[in-house]
């Protein structure tokens, strides 16, 4: 019998669970995953889980991953329903500029190529009647499907989790990787807090905002950097809404559903990495389960709903939080080798996780078990990123 492959994966959110599980469908791979806290609890935890079908946080050119990470999880609600946390309540993407109306159309056009429904509409009182509360004077018309809407990214992370042991791989939950094992410029393996050494073929770093740490630990300057994802619940002030609030989008941030109350967040493209306020390079452990929102955003935000949703101009603040999401400088993730031999990411996800994780991770397992790459690994490689820095 040939040698199976040994796999660690480091990092237990939607990055790691994906590739775990993608990876222990080869027979020939040994996957182990090592999460020092609960499966799906950092950034994942956080998340708004959109994943539209047409919206601008991932280009156009990148639809087909948007599909298939779309797709994954309509398959997994359907094996079980829950498994993927999936609240169908449609997207309305608000276009304020022609060059948005032509991203939206062609986003409608690429919806309905894959069977899916989607409208660009200018009628405004239409417009009203999907989202009675916005201000449809600020926008020249709006993408609307009715198909999509968002998931529960610790739910996801924990059915791949399910399915990637099922499937024989090994989870160490509670694991705290404290060394990787780096010999003549190769990896090895990793050491856990409890002193354990563990030996593989590949290491895989999946610790989105902690992988600029973990990078340390073997060497490697991960250029990534946090931006702050600050969520803010509110009360709307009809308090029980009688329709079925969409994912809104807006350019600069969006809004969706949660129970009774409406999540707002500054969007992740809108994020300037040289600004201070927007972003840096923090410690995700020192992140607080609540609160710690700047005023800054929220007045940003607020500020939005007077001049384009005044129907919550009046909301009560229920709850916020403040995570980080992982984002390089050209805001798309890096996936695969590292001048470190046998080190590989799939970090850098930001604000599109979990959209991404599933063709990522399709991809990154294939080119693990058969050394065969792919358009989109090439893409989104470490190696782009090397070139911007002149290397
Ligand atoms: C407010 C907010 C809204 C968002 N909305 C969307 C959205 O609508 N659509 C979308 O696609 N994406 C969205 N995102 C982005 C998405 O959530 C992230 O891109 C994704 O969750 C990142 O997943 P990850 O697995 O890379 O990182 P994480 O979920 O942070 O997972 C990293 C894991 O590594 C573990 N870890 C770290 N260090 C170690 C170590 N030394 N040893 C062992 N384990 C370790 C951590 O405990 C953690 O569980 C949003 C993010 C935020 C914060």
């Amino acid at each position: 019998m040939s040698k199976k492959k040994r796999i660690g994966i480091i990092g237990g959110g939607i990055s790691g669970t994906a590739l775990g599980f993608n990876l222990s469908l080869y027979d020939d791979a040994d996957v182990t995953l090592f999460e020092k806290g609960r499966i799906g609890c950092g950034t994942t935890a956080k998340s708004a889980g959109t994943v539209c079908l047409f919206d601008d946080s991932l280009n156009n050119r990148y639809w087909d991953v948007r599909l298939y990470g779309f797709e994954t999880y309509l398959k997994m609600e359907r094996e079980r329903k829950g498994s993927a946390g999936f609240d169908k309540t449609g997207t309305l993407v608000c276009a304020t500029s022609e060059k948005e109306v032509d991203r939206i159309k062609a986003g409608i056009a690429l919806a309905e190529s894959a069977g899916y429904t989607g409208e660009y509409i200018t009628d405004k009182a239409r417009i009203k009647q999907i989202l009675p509360m916005l201000n449809t004077d600020t926008i020249l018309g709006a993408g609307y499907t009715a198909d999509d809407g968002y998931f529960d990214g610790t739910m996801i992370s924990n059915t791949f989790a399910q399915k990637m042991e099922a499937n024989g791989g090994t989870i160490l939950r509670g694991a705290d990787v404290t060394e990787i094992v780096i010999e003549n410029g190769t990896a090895k393996g990793v050491k856990t807090a409890d002193g354990d050494r563990y030996d593989f073929d590949v290491v895989v770093d999946c610790t989105g905002p902690w992988s600029r740490f973990t990078g340390e630990m073997a060497g490697l300057d991960v250029p990534i950097w946090h931006t702050k994802a600050e969520a803010f619940f509110v009360v709307p002030p009809e308090k029980h809404l009688d329709y079925v609030f969409p994912i809104l989008k807006f350019p600069a941030f969006y809004a969706l559903r949660a129970g009774n109350n409406i999540f707002i967040c500054k969007s992740h493209l809108s994020m300037n990495l040289d600004d201070p306020m927007h972003a840096g390079q923090w410690d995700p452990d020192r992140l607080p389960e609540r609160e710690g929102t700047d005023d800054y955003f929220i007045d940003f935000l607020f500020h939005q709903f007077e001049k384009n949703v005044p129907g919550l101009t009046d909301a009560g603040l229920n709850s916020s939080w403040l995570s980080y999401r992982a984002e390089t400088r050209d805001f798309l993730p890096i996936v695969g080798d590292t001048p470190v031999k046998n080190y590989l990411l799939a970090t850098g996800y930001g604000g599109n996780g979990v959209i991404e994780a599933p063709a990522v991770s399709r991809d990154l397992a294939k080119y693990i078990m058969r050394g065969e790459s792919t358009l989109l690994l090439e893409e989104w490689a470490f190696s782009r990123l090397l070139k911007d820095k002149g290397e």
